[in-house]
Parts: C-alpha cells; structure tokens; sequence
C-alpha cells in the first residue's frame, strides 16, 4: 500500500477513533446524569453454560451511590458479591430469566432488605447484544407517603382507631357477606363536656387516646374493629359471637376496662361509658344496624350511665 494511502486511511482510523471516543464521552456524561441507576451486565456462565453471576460492565454515579460503592470498586465487580451486602439474591433469578430467554424484565415494587431498612425498587432488565441493561427506580420514599395517606385517609388522627368513613365502609362490605355473625357496640362517653371543662382539652385528648388504646387492646380477633366516629362516640365491631349474651359480655369486659383511672400529666382521671350493642341482622343495612346499636346505648345513658344495654335484632 502506498505510503499515503496508509496515511490517509491512519488520519481517517484517528478521525473516527477520536468520534467514537467524544460519542462514549457524551453518552456517559449523560448516564451518569440521570437520576436512576443504570447499570450494564456482562452473564457469567459455566461450563454447561448456565448463567451463575454477572459482572458489572458499567455502572453509572446514580447506582454507585444506591448501591454504596465507589465507582473505582464497581466495574468488574460480581452482582452476587454487591448484591450480598444487600442481603439479596432473588434479583440474580430474575435476570438470570432475562440472560437465557431474552424475556425483558419489568417488576415493580421489589423489596430489597437492607441493614438500614428495606428499599422497594421498580425494575427493568433488557437483553442487549448478549449483556443485561438493568435500571431501576427507588420508589421507597413515594411509597412510604402513599401508605402514610391511605392510613390517614382510614384512620383519625387523635386515636389512630378507624374514622366513620371507614368503618361504615367495613361494616357495608361485612354486612352484605353472607354467613358474618357480627355484634355492633355503640360506645359514648359519660359526662366527657365535664372532662373537658374540669381539666382542660388536652387532659380530654389523652382520656379519648387512652379509652381508644384500651379498647384497641381489647379484640379478640383481626377481623374485630374498631373506630372514632364522632367527638366522644367510639364503635366496635366484633366478629364470630354466638349470640347477644356474649357480645354484651365483651362489652362488660370494655366498660370495666374503661373505667380504670386513666394517668395524665394532669393527673388520674376516671371516665365510664354507656354501650349500647346489637346483632347484625342477615343483609341489614348499615344505617339500620348502627342506629339500633345507638338506640341501646341512649338507653344506657337513661338507665343511669356507666353500663351496658343489649337490643335484640
Ligand atoms: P353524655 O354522658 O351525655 O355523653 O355527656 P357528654 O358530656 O359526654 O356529652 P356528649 O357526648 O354529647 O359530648 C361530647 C363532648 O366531647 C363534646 C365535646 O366537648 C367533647 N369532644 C368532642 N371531640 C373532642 C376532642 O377531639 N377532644 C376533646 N378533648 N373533646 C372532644
Ligand atoms: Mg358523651
């Protein structure tokens, strides 16, 4: 080859070397500037080519950081070895599926324990010329506020027990289920305006928190509920009685509960309640069944305070 062509395709080797090169720089630049951590992974096989590990051919800053290491330290490292600081092996299945069969992964909300609690992650792994592109997304801190929203949304605040709503809702969904022996408490207060006005409003928020707590402390089973349904007004719903008798004695057990001195920074206050409890009827609605239990209980109120009344259904 004359010597010039040798320099002219040399020059065009350099120009296109010095392109690639600029392109692999952009695209890094831009990688590790992404959000997400992206990582490329090269399979490890044996001999019988089964995939058994995969080495970490690039890793951009945002899955260092995620994962902990330096960037120095990750490149040719062993997912299984990065992976057992985080106590966690079952990813390696997944994109062991992905390696062999060119399936793309996409799983949402995986958990990954980790001494410092678990992270949940979304996922996504495609097969590329042989290596694995696998990025993922940490959704912890997202779905820590939508479950913190989904209880507040269910739940009151002062006493965390179930709010109206809700337990309308349960009670709708546990009424119109066949076969459901359910007993309905109507609890109130007795004399609580008096609390209040004798020991203050905050003194009345610790007695609702503490009534709430003891009564929370008191069912049987996880299907039993319980909710703060209006200022003093608590519900309780209880599942599997066998009939009035013994639903009006699990109530006995909740007045008496009540009824210990409550410690406040203001010191012991005692409170009692008036329950009034009944029977779902087969299919009854919702309304109805509440509205016997109240029934009840202002017949509890009447009779003098501090006991239970029980209403046939
Ligand atoms: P009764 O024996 O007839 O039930 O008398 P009561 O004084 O308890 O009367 P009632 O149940 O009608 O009144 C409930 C009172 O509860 C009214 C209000 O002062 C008080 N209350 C309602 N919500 C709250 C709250 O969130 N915190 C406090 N501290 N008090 C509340
Ligand atoms: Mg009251």
């Amino acid at each position: 080859m004359p010597d010039s062509v040798a320099a002219t395709l040399e020059a065009r080797i350099e120009h296109r070397t010095a392109a690639l090169n600029a392109e692999i720089r952009r695209l890094t630049a831009m990688l590790d500037n992404l959000l997400d951590p992206q990582v490329l992974l090269q399979p490890e096989r044996d001999e019988a080519g089964r995939v058994v590990d995969f080495i970490l051919v690039y890793a951009n800053r945002a899955a260092c950081e995620w994962l902990g290491v330096d960037v120095e330290h990750v490149h040719n490292a062993r997912l299984r070895e990065i992976l057992t600081a985080i106590h966690t092996t079952d990813l390696v299945s997944l994109l062991i599926d992905t390696a062999d069969t060119g399936r793309t992964m996409a799983t949402n909300a995986f958990r990954v324990p980790r001494d410092s609690g678990s992270r949940w992650i979304d996922v996504r792994a495609v097969r590329v010329d042989g290596q694995i592109s696998l990025a993922w997304r940490d959704v912890t801190e997202q779905r820590n506020v939508t479950r913190l929203l989904e209880r507040r949304v269910r739940t009151d605040d002062l006493t965390s027990l179930l709010n109206r709503k809700e337990a309308i809702e349960r009670i709708d969904a546990l009424t119109s289920r066949t076969g459901q022996r359910i007993a309905v408490l109507s609890c109130d207060i007795d004399w609580f305006k008096t609390v209040n006005d004798t020991h203050g409003h905050a003194a009345g928020d610790s007695v609702l928190q503490a009534v709430a707590e003891r009564i929370r402390g008191s069912l049987r089973s996880g299907d039993d509920l319980a909710a703060r349904i209006g200022g003093d007004e608590l519900l309780v719903v209880l599942h599997g009685v066998r009939d009035l008798d013994d639903a009006v004695a699990v109530a006995e057990k909740l007045r008496r509960r009540a009824a210990e001195p409550i410690h406040t920074a203001v010191g012991p206050i005692t409170v009692t309640l008036s329950i009034g409890v009944t029977l779902a009827r087969p299919s009854e609605n919702t309304d109805a069944l509440l509205a016997r239990a109240d029934a009840a209980m202002y017949q509890a109120k009447n009779g003098g305070r501090n006991q239970v009344v029980g209403k046939k259904s």
